[in-house]
């Protein structure tokens, strides 16, 4: 797979379909693996914590999550297929599992969201076996693993903690776990349950569902403001640093 380097982390130049395919193939041979789907927070992140960036670019797959990782690649002439959102990868995924009867564990989210999101997968996508669920509030990882693992293992798992301890969950405990693919998806599963509602389809079109997002919760004015930081950074990148051909 091509990849675009943005910042030092290296995004895989896919289209969904081509994710959702790598991700099947990779179950179906029970070859493990973890996908994380980086935003500029992530980048950023990774950007002062080399450790966290080592666990991000040994994923399966990194899928450009949000519209600022495209400017981001278009500034540093880098290829990608255009964006890649978790919770839109995730939902394709699932139609794909639900397909072959594949089982899906939900871990992460506040008490009783993941069971609702399961239910909701489940009627939406006839076929797809929930294999449990977990909250994503436990004091101790090994709850997480003992739930996953007593409930028979599962194809795959959405791990969904909120960046960087999801990824970090996936990179410490996927070998202990009994399941193949480890997706880290952020707040999907307040999606999935209905609590959280994504952005008219008129608002990503545009590219503008962090507007929308920052509309209904204002108090997000602190996290986003680390979007035109981060696209000054890049821009840094392309005229001074790094970038030679
Ligand atoms: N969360 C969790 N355990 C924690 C912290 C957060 O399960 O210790 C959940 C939280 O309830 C939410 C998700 O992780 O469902 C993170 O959502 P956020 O909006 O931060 O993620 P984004 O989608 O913006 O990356």
């Amino acid at each position: 797979m091509k990849t675009a380097s943005i910042l030092g982390v290296h995004f895989h130049a896919v289209t969904m379909q081509q994710a959702v395919d790598v991700a099947m193939s990779r179950i179906r041979a029970r070859q493990k693996g973890y996908v994380v789907t980086p935003n500029p927070e992530i980048v950023d992140l990774c950007c002062r914590d080399r450790e966290y960036m080592g666990i991000v670019n040994r994923a399966a797959l990194v899928l450009p999550d949000g519209i600022g990782i495209i400017y981001a690649a278009k500034i540093l002439g880098e290829e990608l297929c255009g964006k890649v959102a978790g919770i839109e990868f995730a939902e394709n995924l699932v139609a794909a599992m639900a397909k072959e009867n594949m089982r899906l564990f939900l871990l992460g989210a506040k008490p009783g969201v993941a069971e609702k999101a399961g239910e909701n997968l489940c009627k939406k996508y006839p076929g797809l076996v929930l294999a449990g669920t977990q909250d994503g509030y436990f004091t101790d990882p090994q709850t997480a693993v003992d739930a996953i693992n007593a409930c028979g293992g599962a194809d795959v798992v959405f791990v969904c903690l909120g960046a960087p301890k999801q990824e970090r969950f996936m990179a410490n405990y996927m070998d202990e776990i009994h399941a193949t693919l480890f997706c880290g998806l952020g707040g999907s599963l307040d999606v999935f349950a209905g609590i959280a509602k994504r952005a008219p389809k008129i608002f990503i079109k545009l590219g503008l569902e962090w507007f929308y997002r920052l509309l209904c919760q204002p108090s997000r004015i602190g996290r986003m403001m680390k979007l035109p930081k981060f696209l000054l950074i890049v821009i840094r990148e392309r005229l001074f640093g790094g970038k030679r051909k």
